[in-house]
């Protein structure tokens, strides 16, 4: 079971986890995130105090406060909140020194970061296994990152060995702190990348090969679209692997994507439920789907503010998608593709588009097809940058057996360069995983309504 940060955010929702674990018979793991905001607050101290800011102090003193009160509301008054307070206190003040360094040196590396963000969830643990009475482990010591490209990634090899030799034994209730982990080679600690805490329990279920894999967030499960974007959306009460894994890659950030794999390889459920309504239904995602949605889009997804990259001419005839990859030299951003033709588009994030030259690599078959700096020509290929900015790149999810069938018409209309029923003016597009799943290019003012 994994606890996001507004599940242990406030005193209200964190006294709701606290009868959600105790609820279940079973062993349990559970994961938690730091407490609300924290992550954020953590970062935006150390850049505070790094850019000599003295008022870094009250940002500092606000994080004090926050795990105080906390403790002070939710744990009974005696000695184990005297006890609590005080592991707290030395944690807040390894912390407070650090941040004073940093301050007095006016420098922030990756480590020191690493190191300060790891807090808020070291932290929110200790708290949350206090008032569950689980027994804490400590991540850090099982979830083993290694560098590669400058990113610190999973060595799932040995963290898959060193969880299933931690918990050989299983305790009835444990509670573990998400995001970190620490360098196998060097110790350091390091994290799994924002909103890396469903992966640290993605991780742990499938090393032990749990029965299922629940997140516990502020919605009720995965949604038809961002309710905080679209008022109307509902829950989707199936998701198979593959459609939750493009919906995640596409934005729909209720579940961080590498989260799907390691479980998506097990076959373990995911279950996300709602900390604020434990009795909904939620979503299960797993590999067979068994019902199919009435509704002819099942979801959609988006990532605002992107840039469009073009290659077009001779040179692509006969390249298909699955024989094109792309290398990203100078800028550290995911690039989605699109196909279409002989046509192939890449989407950017704006900013990154704007500054600096954007290399890109394309491959076939192994072989190096071009090399190119955005907006010169290689070969018979031509990159340039699209002038529309600022886009949306949109992905839908066609529900059911004829689903197909749907997304080839939208597909259609979309060559046509027509104006879909739903209104809105699209750019490009491209059909993919079992042609159900349709990904857009939209100018940001339109807007989406899974209701028609
Ligand atoms: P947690 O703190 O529990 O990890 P997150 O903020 O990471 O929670 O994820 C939950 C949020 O994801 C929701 O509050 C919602 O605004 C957003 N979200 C984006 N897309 C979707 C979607 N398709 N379904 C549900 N929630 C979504
Ligand atoms: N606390 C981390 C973050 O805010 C990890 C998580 O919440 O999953 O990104
Ligand atoms: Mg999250």
């Amino acid at each position: 079971m994994k606890f996001g940060g507004t599940s242990v955010g406030s005193v209200n929702s964190i006294l709701s986890v606290k009868r959600i674990v105790e609820a279940v018979d079973e062993p349990v793991i559970v994961v938690v995130s730091a407490l609300g905001g924290i992550t954020d607050k953590l970062i935006n101290t150390s850049r505070m105090a790094a850019a000599g800011d003295a008022s870094y102090e009250n940002e500092f003193r606000e994080i004090v406060y926050r795990h105080v009160e906390m403790i002070k509301e939710v744990i009974p008054a005696g000695e184990a909140q005297v006890a609590l307070q005080r592991q707290i206190g030395e944690l807040l003040n390894e912390l407070k020194d650090i941040f004073q360094g940093i301050y007095l040196i006016k420098d922030l590396s990756q480590k020191t970061s690493d190191t300060i963000v790891s807090y808020g969830e070291r932290l929110s643990s200790i708290i949350v296994a206090q008032l569950t009475g689980a027994e804490w482990f400590d991540s850090r010591k099982f979830i083993k990152t290694e560098k590669k490209h400058s990113k610190h990634v999973l060595d799932t090899e040995l963290t898959n060995s060193l969880v299933r030799e931690t918990f050989s034994s299983l305790p009835k209730r444990v509670l573990v702190p998400g995001f970190i982990s620490t360098d196998k080679m060097t110790g350091e600690v390091t994290n799994l990348g924002r909103g890396g805490s469903d992966y640290t329990a993605a991780i742990i279920a499938a090393a032990l090969d749990a029965d299922s894999l629940e997140i516990w967030t502020d919605v009720d499960g995965f949604m038809t679209a961002d309710p905080r974007v679209i008022s109307r959306a509902y829950t989707i009460n199936e998701l198979s692997y593959v459609e939750a894994t493009e919906l995640c890659n596409f934005g729909a950030k209720v579940v961080y994507p590498p989260t799907i794999y390691p479980v998506c390889h097990k076959n373990i459920p995911i279950l996300v439920k709602n900390t604020f309504n434990p009795e909904g239904v939620g979503t299960v995602i797993k590999r067979e789907v068994s019902d199919p949605q009435s509704k002819a889009i099942k979801g959609i997804s988006s990532i605002n503010d992107t840039s469009l990259i073009t290659v077009q001419g001779l040179g692509m005839v006969g390249v298909f998608n699955d024989d094109i990859a792309v290398c990203q030299h100078s800028f550290n951003v995911a690039v989605s593709l699109l196909t279409m033709g002989t046509k192939v588009a890449f989407v950017v994030g704006s900013h990154r588009a704007q500054t600096g030259p954007v290399v890109l690599r394309m491959h076939q078959n192994g072989v190096v097809l071009g090399s190119v700096i955005v907006q010169h020509c290689f070969q018979n290929l031509i990159f340039h940058l699209d002038e529309f900015e600022g886009l949306i790149h949109a992905l839908f999810v066609f529900a059911g057996h004829d689903g197909h069938h749907i997304a080839h018409k939208a597909h259609m209309a979309v060559n046509e360069q027509a104006v879909m029923r739903t209104g809105f003016r699209i750019g490009l597009a491209c059909l993919r995983v079992a042609r159900r799943i349709l990904r857009h290019i939209l100018p940001c003012k339109d807007r989406f309504d899974p209701g028609h």
